[in-house]
């Protein structure tokens, strides 16, 4: 009896619960999380061209992303999408994978299929240097390495990817963090391989 009544009454009301309802929906945008946007870290590609980083606004993505490329004119860029919706030590990481990219030239080489072994191997390759360079870069470099890996745990599941995915870039991350080489030394070693092969 008592749920009728409830029931009968939200009926009552119901253009008030439209209005409730509006306001709940502004609410939940509002308390959206909301970071401040870190600034870009020196980028320059294997030619030694200067990597320039330019905010994207993108309403529907859920977390933090980024995109190397060169833009309409030529010039090396990366775009960076929604990096307010995501904690720095991420918008830190995507910036340096990114750069990654360029620094290796994977930027003017002729683009892997989507998830073919080469591709995968670029991916790892970045986020190698990324992680190097944000381990270097720090005096608390445990923490930030952890907090690296949890956002991008926390990013990769909002968007779908399956656990086993999510748990080999991770493990391939803290690898590389256990590296006893800089991210420069990497990237020359990445480039010696390439010119060889
Ligand atoms: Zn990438």
């Amino acid at each position: 009896m008592k749920r009728t009544l409830t029931f009968l009454t939200l009926c009552g009301f119901e253009t008030m619960l439209v209005i409730a309802f509006a306001t709940c929906a502004a609410l939940a945008q509002e308390t959206t999380p909301s970071y401040d946007i870190a600034s870009p870290p020196a980028c320059q590609n294997n030619k030694g061209e200067p990597v320039r980083f330019e905010n994207q606004i993108s309403p529907k993505a859920e977390s933090a992303a980024g995109m190397a490329r060169r833009d309409d004119k030529g010039a090396p860029v990366i775009y960076r999408f929604a990096y307010a919706k995501s904690p720095q030590s991420l918008q830190k990481f995507i910036d340096r994978h990114e750069c990654a990219h360029h620094q290796t030239g994977d930027i003017d080489r002729p683009h892997p299929p989507r998830n073919s072994p080469d591709h995968m191997m670029n991916e790892s390759i970045a986020d190698c240097i990324a992680i190097l360079r944000m381990r270097d870069e720090t005096t608390d470099s445990q923490a930030q390495i952890q907090n690296v890996t949890m956002a991008l745990r926390q990013a990769m599941d909002v968007v779908g990817f399956p656990p086993s995915t999510i748990d080999s870039r991770i493990s391939n991350i803290d690898n590389c963090a256990q590296k006893s080489i800089t991210a420069v030394e990497f990237i020359k070693a990445v480039l010696d391989h390439r010119a060889t092969n």
